[in-house]
């Protein structure tokens, strides 16, 4: 029998009569993960989603990794099916961790038995195929508390697994069960990981991103192109919305005071944002800011960009360090993107004294000089729309 992977619900398991849908919502990012690493059946069973390869050609290695991106899943085990039979659990047990049990100084065997028909109860046969194991493997001494290797038997339905560890899932709630938001992606290292973040709190995501031409490059436009890219094993298919930002940054920088121009800068992008969100059906906004970062994250100036904005806005990174913020870039594989040095629209024309303390009545004052529907809406002609798989 063909090695399958296990899956263990995450929080999934909490949602009560709603269970079902969450099941099915996850079976279904699932399936649709692992399409470029063959055919697969994916199913659910007691707690366990089980995903089983339907050919030859399955590359076990890439599903394995996918899966472990997939949120909604707290934890994931590639296992090797047998028999429902002691000596063909043990046989299995011996053949499947072969390498890991002679590389091990002490072990125990731990047992779940769902099929209560089986003719021994847990503990039988966990001190069955451990007793053998031992004499298999004499170096090993047996420790039921802190074991070196666990070697674990699952007795099911259909068969009986045998497989070693399970590494953790990536946690959160599957994509698609809360809703969909708008999340600003810059080039930088804030912002993916902050959509990372909402996504895992089972978010579908919408990119929106301002370039302004000739100021930032194509290779900066490349450079986010390539970040969404890196996120989709995480997040799933997501549109990029690409939107022209030149005119505006042009407009503030005549029309309105220096020290402001970051922060009605910023209050376009809400309100840029807020219009993708009503056309794609999004509830909510998401940005990488992060509380005394910069000028324009004081807790003042964050009140003045809210005030453009009619939608929540969702900040996860908003208290951490950028040292926290690094290392979960890192783990998600975007950090070595982020630090490519192309300039980014925030970083044009950026005033020499930013107001840190603004007054929003005089911030509106500015603004009143600028047209801003027809800023608004050119802008939102220009949009370009980059489907990233
Ligand atoms: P990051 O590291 O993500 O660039 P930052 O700390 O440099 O964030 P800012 O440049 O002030 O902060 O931007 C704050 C947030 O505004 C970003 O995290 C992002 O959500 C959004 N943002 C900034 N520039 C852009 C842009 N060009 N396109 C889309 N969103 C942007
Ligand atoms: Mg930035």
């Amino acid at each position: 029998m063909n090695d399958v992977i296990l899956l263990k619900l995450g929080e999934v398991v909490l949602k009560g009569l709603n269970r079902h849908t969450f099941e099915d919502k996850l079976m279904s990012n699932i399936r649709r993960r692992l399409q470029h690493c063959g055919k697969f059946h994916v199913y659910s069973k007691q707690s366990t989603i089980y995903v089983e390869p339907q050919e030859d050609a399955c590359d076990m290695d890439a599903a394995y990794d996918a899966c472990k991106k997939v949120f909604g899943v707290i934890s994931v085990t590639r296992a090797r099916p047998c028999e429902k039979d002691k000596d063909a659990i043990l046989a299995c047990a011996r053949s499947y961790l072969d390498g890991q049990l002679r590389g091990a100084k002490s072990f125990k065997v731990e047992t779940k038995r769902s099929d209560k028909q089986f003719p021994m109860n847990s503990m039988e046969i966990s001190q069955y195929v451990g007793g053998l194991l031992h004499d298999a493997y004499p170096h090993l001494t047996v420790d039921v508390h802190h074991p070196e290797l666990c070697v674990h038997v699952e007795v099911r339905e259909k068969a009986a697994y045998v497989h070693g560890p399970a590494e953790p899932g990536a946690g959160g709630l599957p994509i698609g069960m809360g809703g969909k938001a708008v999340s600003l992606l810059s080039g930088g290292i804030d912002s993916p990981v902050s959509s990372f973040m909402i996504a895992k709190r089972g978010v579908q995501l919408e990119l929106v991103h301002f370039f302004s031409p000739p100021y930032t490059s194509q290779q900066a436009k490349e450079k986010v192109i390539e970040l969404a890219r890196q996120l989709t094993p995480w997040c799933g298919r997501m549109v990029l919305h690409v939107v022209p930002f030149t005119e505006i940054q042009e407009e503030i920088r005549r029309a309105c005071p220096e020290d402001h121009f970051t922060l009605i800068m910023r209050r376009f992008m809400m309100r840029l944002a807020v219009a993708v969100a009503r056309r794609t059906g999004c509830k909510a906004l998401v940005t990488g800011e992060c509380l005394g970062q910069v000028a324009s994250q004081t807790m003042d100036a964050l009140t003045v960009s809210d005030d453009a904005c009619e939608l929540p806005v969702l900040r996860p990174v908003i208290g951490m360090d950028k040292e926290e913020i690094v290392r979960i870039s890192r783990r998600i594989g975007t950090f070595e993107t982020s630090i490519l040095p192309y300039e980014d629209c925030c970083t044009v024309f950026t005033p020499r004294h930013p107001r840190t303390h603004p007054d929003l009545e005089e911030v509106r004052r500015y603004e009143a000089a600028l047209d801003v529907e027809g800023l608004i809406g050119r802008a939102l002609q220009g949009v370009e729309r980059i489907t990233i798989a």
